[in-house]
């Protein structure tokens, strides 16, 4: 559904990957590791793996050591994680948009210290925005780095932060002075020579990987640590969104794709009335809104990848892709539930996670009202945040 544009080569990729998936990955996350978290060494042995496939090592030139794949595949190989584990495509997404950042935007010697082991799954890195007090708008960060000599001192307290127990480094955006939006640096802060605290969080859903509190308490970083320029954290994170939204909206895509499989499956089993329940014409209609509305996300997902590897600005589309894949995860799920009667909300069925994890999509890297906005400000060029 919704793959006739795909390559010979996308083909393959996908395929040679979906097999390792089935095989391995989806009993791991939806039966030994379901709701449970999976340890770092366990979560390393995975990631090992999928970067042979082109995960997080597709994000990477060749020239500095990665696969260079284009965005749309890196895009259809990321979805086939998803709908295997929505927990496993976090640290893939966070890695690599880590990687992303390290390598376009980080002085040589963090590169080269860094960027090997995230292209081969050694290191696991975590982004560090969103703060108590700071959620959609990003310009009040407090996290404050005071400059000291030739270090910076850093002091605050970040939260939701994807990998954050397994991390070993962060790039931490930091206020460095009062200008609201020339005021916020990027640092690069090692788990091992700039300690931070972390406190992992409970949540409805993806449990299976970490989401944390993280403190900084004077934590000592050298000047030379800084990702970027100073003062310019706040342009190279809105141009990341754009990138990074499309996995997000992936994510949704990946959750509702799942859902309709499985609703698929159980259709064509469970019988009442005399027949299968897929002979219902209300279950025919609720599948077929299903299907059409994955698709659709779909076809979202890749304009905006598509956009983004051509190198055209695609704000407005990025967050058209998130806002309907999110909401149409959230929407199929429960349409899967439904299908599924109370088998739905067990524990024995699939869909009841499904249902969870979709409920967390439309929130980060920017909600569905966020994206919302975004869109209008495009169309009309009047800003209603
Ligand atoms: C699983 C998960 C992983 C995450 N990972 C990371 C991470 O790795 N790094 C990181 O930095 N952050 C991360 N986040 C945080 C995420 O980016 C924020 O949760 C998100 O930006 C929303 O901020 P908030 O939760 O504070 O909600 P708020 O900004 O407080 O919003 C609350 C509600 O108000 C609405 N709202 C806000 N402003 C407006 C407005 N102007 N107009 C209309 N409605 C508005 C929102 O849409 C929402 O419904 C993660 C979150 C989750 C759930």
């Amino acid at each position: 559904m919704g793959y006739v544009f795909r390559t010979e080569e996308q083909k393959a990729a996908v395929e040679g990957l979906k097999r390792y998936l089935e095989d391995k990955i989806d009993p791991m996350f939806n039966q030994e590791y379901r709701d449970k978290f999976v340890p770092r060494e366990k979560m390393g042995e995975v990631m090992r793996e999928l970067t042979k496939f082109g995960l997080v090592s597709g994000v990477v030139s060749e020239a500095n050591g990665g696969m260079g794949v284009d965005w749309l595949t890196m895009i259809m190989l990321f979805e086939e994680v998803v709908v295997a584990a929505t927990d496993l495509s976090v640290p893939v997404l966070i890695n690599s948009f880590g990687a992303h950042m390290v390598e376009h935007l980080a002085p040589a010697h963090l590169r080269t210290r860094y960027l090997p082991g995230l292209i081969s799954g050694e290191l696991f890195c975590s982004i560090g925005i969103s703060e108590p007090d700071v959620g959609s708008n990003v310009l009040e960060i407090k996290t404050r780095a005071r400059r000291d000599g030739d270090h910076f001192i850093i002091n605050g307290e970040k939260t939701w932060i994807s990998n954050g127990a397994y991390s070993d480094f962060l790039i931490c955006t930091c206020r460095t002075s009062d200008d609201q939006r020339r005021g916020l640096t990027h640092f690069l802060l090692d788990r091992n020579e700039h300690p931070y605290e972390v406190r992992d969080i409970q949540k409805i859903a993806w449990n299976s990987q970490s989401t944390s509190q993280i403190f900084l308490d004077n934590v000592r970083v050298p000047a030379s640590n800084i990702i970027g320029k100073e003062g310019e954290a706040l342009k190279n994170t809105l141009l990341m969104f754009e990138r990074s939204r499309v996995f997000v909206a992936a994510q949704g895509l990946g959750i509702a794709r799942r859902a309709l499989e499985e609703a698929i499956l159980y259709a064509k089993d469970r019988r009442q009335h005399g027949k299968v329940i897929a002979g219902h014409q209300l279950i025919a209609a609720m599948l077929a809104e299903m299907a059409t509305n994955v698709d659709a996300a779909r076809l979202l997902v890749y304009r905006a990848a598509s956009m983004v590897e051509a190198g055209v600005p695609a704000e407005m589309e990025a967050a058209m892709a998130k806002y309907f894949a999110c909401e149409s995860a959230v929407t199929v799920a429960r349409q899967a539930v439904q299908i599924h009667g109370a088998n739905g909300v067990t524990k024995e069925f699939l869909v009841e996670k499904l249902a969870r994890e979709a409920i967390v999509v439309p929130i980060p890297e920017g909600t569905t009202q966020i994206q919302q906005l975004i869109i209008g400000r495009a169309l009309t060029g009047v800003n209603a945040f």
